[in-house]
């Protein structure tokens, strides 16, 4: 199939390369050996994954050089995001967790020592964070809908209510938890702040979804949190975290567009090989539709993928255009799988394959991070006011 390059630089095909030789040298021969639905890899394989993606370049990309990431552009860490989840875990763990995290991004904009604490360890060492704003009362409208409380007694905030959908919780070293400070149904009465490994009074609870990835509900029962762990100030909490939601979007969107083009790459294969009839799938031209339709879409959402992230790195506004990469390019992944499925027949859902498990995980892209609902409410008050 003709390489779609959508007017990459060549320093972009460059990395978009060395991640590709990195994935198929390093990280699939490593995820092999792993169950089929498993999400880590044991310790010392990943630990000798992280070293090498360390030492190309490939670690932390998004984060600031200055703390010890690769500061590379939106642009690039898509490019590398839509490589990295070209593997089994991709849909929730790009390259099985061997390029590290880029911890989330409000809290480089805290104090000096909530820096060194919490985003350094995370930026070099790989400690781990979640992020709770969805709650029971509802995710996609989260400043009227957020219930817990934070109450200033003292030197210290009190924090009572739940979270719910928290991906990571368990084995976070520290997450980032969005609580009530003011007026319920205000925008500006919500505040950020930082809970520190697992606090008397936080419990936390499995939930089961489509995915063996379980995410987690926190509860909040008197959880004491210091003042210096406030994140900004008080009523701040969306402020901080709204170029970063917005930007998470971009490469969470090129993840996805990742695993479609993975599966067309299979299915291609096997309609060049399998015979039925008489001849080739391939020859067949309800497969040929099928495989044409992909592979325009897959480009097509790509293309809007790269205008979000080129406009962040231009100091653009970039939020219509990343809720629209993110409905098109997660639509299009979830339809793409489909039809490879379809093209594989019985092959397509067994689990010799990854077919089967991208299919049910990329059914949460249209929900996490946005749901679609609302990304089309964004354009078309654009378009409409
Ligand atoms: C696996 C998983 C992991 C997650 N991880 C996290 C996490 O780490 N941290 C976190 O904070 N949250 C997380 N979430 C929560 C996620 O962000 C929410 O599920 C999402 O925002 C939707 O919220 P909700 O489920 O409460 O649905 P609701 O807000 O109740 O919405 C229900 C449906 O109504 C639709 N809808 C909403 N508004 C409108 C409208 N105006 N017009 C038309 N339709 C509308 C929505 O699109 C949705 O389809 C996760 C969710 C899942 C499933």
């Amino acid at each position: 199939m003709s390489e779609h390059n959508a007017g990459l630089s060549q320093e972009l095909l460059e990395i978009r390369d060395l991640t590709r030789k990195f994935m198929s040298k390093e990280v699939l021969p490593a995820e092999e050996k792993a169950p089929f639905d498993a999400f880590e890899l044991p310790d010392d394989v990943l630990l000798a994954l992280q070293k090498k993606a360390k030492s190309i370049g490939l670690w932390s990309v998004r984060a600031p050089q200055e703390y010890g990431g690769g500061g590379l552009s939106l642009l690039a860490s898509t490019v590398i995001a839509e490589e990295t989840a070209k593997c089994k875990m991709g849909a929730y763990v790009p390259a099985c967790g061997a390029t590290g995290s880029n911890p989330p991004a409000p809290i480089l904009l805290g104090t000096k020592e909530q820096i060194s604490r919490f985003a350094i360890p995370a930026i070099q060492d790989g400690k781990k964070a979640f992020v709770a704003i969805s709650e029971a009362s509802g995710g996609s409208d989260p400043a009227r809908s957020i219930r817990t409380r934070a109450v200033l007694k003292g030197d210290r905030y009190i924090l009572n209510g739940s979270k719910m959908w928290i991906t990571g919780a368990e084995k976070a070293n520290w997450g980032l938890l969005f609580a009530r400070t003011g007026d319920q149904g205000q925008r500006g009465g919500i505040t950020c702040f930082i809970i520190d490994g697992k606090p008397k009074g936080m419990t936390i609870k499995e939930m089961n979804v489509i995915r063996s990835y379980s995410p987690y509900e926190i509860f909040l029962e008197n959880v004491e949190v210091p003042v210096e762990h406030r994140l900004g100030e008080e009523g701040q909490g969306f402020a901080l975290c709204e170029k970063w939601l917005v930007e998470g979007r971009v490469p969470y969107s090129a993840g996805t567009i990742g695993i479609a083009q993975a599966a067309l790459d299979i299915a291609v294969q096997w309609a060049k090989d399998r015979e039925v009839f008489k001849s080739k799938l391939a020859d067949k031209q309800a497969i040929q539709w099928m495989i044409a339709d992909s592979d325009m879409e897959i480009r097509a959402a790509r293309l809007l993928i790269y205008e979000a992230a080129k406009r962040c790195d231009e100091g653009l506004s970039f939020k219509t255009e990343a809720s629209i990469a993110k409905v098109v390019s997660t639509e299009t992944a979830g339809r793409v799988v489909d039809r490879c499925i379809q093209i594989m027949g019985g092959m397509g859902l067994s689990k010799e394959l990854p077919l089967e498990r991208w299919y049910r995980e990329l059914r949460i892209k249209r929900i996490g991070e946005g749901p679609s609902e609302v990304h089309r409410m964004v354009l078309s008050r654009e378009l409409l006011n």
